[in-house]
């Protein structure tokens, strides 16, 4: 549709002015850093110095790390689409979760047997369904559930952009703080946060949005204060014909000259 045709000529546009300035910035912060190395060393162990130039390396380190997600953020790569066994994804980024989310996160996974398989490419949804996984451990600091799900839908008549046929609807669901309605209402916007400069660039829901819009699917936030928040993912299943012959692998690369 025309609104999401909008939606990606602007997600575009926004990510190569963030590539742009994250670029530039980086480079200045390399100078800072740099600078404050040198400072260092030169302080000798005048303790009042090292204490304040080590903050400000830190401040320039939380920089660096946001630069980082900038350019990954803009450097998107074309979506290779690959036909996926997604209860065995889901399955295996649960072990995942729960080992590193932290003990007062329980991890459930919860994927009936015969899914059928699905058509998206594998990294970029490893790479969104851990971002969507980071936002609801951040929305739960006192622990609660994350439970990934997956299940067959059939959409008949179009609906959310979703042309008819069949999907898979994943779903990402936490028992945390939830969104106020204003949050909900702009937090797939690129750049829109609201945690404390350095942990979050507003990045992760418009990402999420951007792989399922160009995946052929869609995404849908619902989410209340002091409940949760449940993240939708409808993604396109794999035609018969994909799924009985997966496409053929790309030609290894020339040996370098
Ligand atoms: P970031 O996580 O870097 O802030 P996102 O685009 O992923 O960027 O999220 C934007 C905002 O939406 C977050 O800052 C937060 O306020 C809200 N949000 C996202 N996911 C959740 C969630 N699972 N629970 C509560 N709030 C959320």
């Amino acid at each position: 549709t025309e609104a999401a045709l909008f939606q990606a000529q602007k997600m575009q546009a926004v990510g190569q002015l963030a590539g742009g300035i994250a670029h530039d910035f980086n480079n200045v912060l390399q100078a800072v850093l740099g600078g404050i190395g040198l400072i260092r060393r030169r302080a000798g162990n005048a303790e009042a110095i090292q204490r304040l130039s080590g903050m400000v390396e830190e401040a320039a380190r939380r920089g660096e790390s946001i630069t980082r997600r900038l350019l990954a953020f803009s450097r998107r790569e074309e979506l290779r689409a690959t036909v996926l066994d997604v209860g065995a994804l889901l399955t295996g980024l649960r072990e995942v979760l729960a080992a590193t989310l932290g003990g007062r996160i329980r991890v459930r996974a919860d994927v009936p047997p015969d899914l059928p398989p699905l058509l998206a490419d594998r990294g970029q949804l490893e790479t969104v369904l851990v971002n969507l996984a980071t936002n609801a451990r951040d929305a739960m600091p006192g622990g609660g559930t994350l439970t990934l799900c997956a299940e067959a839908v059939r959409i008949e008549a179009e609906a959310r952009g979703l042309k008819p046929g069949d999907y898979l609807l994943l779903r990402i669901a936490d028992t945390g703080e939830g969104m106020s309605p204003d949050v909900l209402a702009r937090a797939a916007e690129p750049f829109f946060t609201t945690k404390p400069l350095g942990q979050g660039t507003g990045l992760g829901l418009a990402m999420a949005q951007g792989f399922a819009q160009g995946s052929g699917g869609a995404m849908a936030i619902e989410s209340r204060p002091g409940e949760g928040t449940v993240i939708s993912l409808w993604l396109p299943a794999a035609q018969a014909e994909e799924a009985a012959s997966p496409p053929p692998v790309p030609a290894p690369a020339r040996p370098e000259a």
